[in-house]
């Protein structure tokens, strides 16, 4: 009696063992075939270099520095570095929802991430700057009052500086231009200064002058 006891439970695992073989598996065949990850897995965030603006949103709202922006003005033209590492991205997502243009950075399915290099998580991405053509401060980056411009439509007629920025021949100042926005540099803006690209601070000015 006893004997028999113990011989069903034994048959009963050689069945689950006959049905698991011939059942479907249940793990993924990594490393031999790419693992297939569900549509709304976050994976490494990456770029949208197309529709980034620079605006640097993006660097505010990640909470683990993974994203950092710095403002070089001793090179010429000035430029905006942003910095990504993704060795210390928590996927948070925040980036992606916090996205000035909605498109410029999004989280991919990309989870194989290990390296044994550390420089390898990191990548930037560089945007040149406008600076005020009064006081030489920086406003933000070109490609940002660009889209700004756009986006406005019409109603960007009441910002000079904005449908400046847009013109692209406003980029490329002549020589004879330049010399000229120099000399005009840091001094108290006027009216004629209503067709340069201005700062805030400066905008104000002028308009306290008129
Ligand atoms: S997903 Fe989160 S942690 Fe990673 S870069 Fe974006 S905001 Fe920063
Ligand atoms: S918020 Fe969007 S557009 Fe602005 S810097 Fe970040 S990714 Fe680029």
């Amino acid at each position: 009696m006893k004997e028999q006891i113990m011989r069903w439970p034994k048959l009963r695992e050689l069945k689950e063992a006959v049905t698991v073989i011939f059942s479907p598996r249940f793990t993924t065949r990594f490393p031999a075939e790419p693992c297939q990850v569900p549509e709304s897995y976050r994976g490494k965030p990456e770029f949208q270099t197309e529709y980034c603006v620079g605006c640097g949103a993006c660097v505010n709202v990640c909470p683990t520095e993974a994203l950092t922006m710095v403002d070089n003005t001793d090179t010429e033209p000035a430029k905006r570095i942003i910095t990504k590492r993704y060795d210390a991205c928590i996927f948070c997502g925040n980036c992606e929802d916090g996205c000035t243009t909605q498109k410029g950075i999004k989280l991919t399915d990309q989870w194989d991430l290990a390296t044994l290099d550390r420089e390898e998580t990191k990548s930037t991405y560089e945007f040149e700057l406008q600076r005020c053509e009064n006081c030489n401060a920086v406003i933000g980056t070109k490609k940002h009052m660009v889209w700004l411009a756009r986006q406005l439509g019409p109603l960007a007629y009441t910002n000079p500086s904005l449908l400046l920025a847009r013109n692209a021949e406003m980029f490329s100042h002549s020589e004879l231009e330049q010399k000229y926005l120099a000399e005009q540099k840091s001094r108290e803006p006027r009216v004629r200064d209503f067709s340069k690209i201005l700062c805030p601070k400066c905008k104000c000015e002028l308009n306290l002058h008129l």
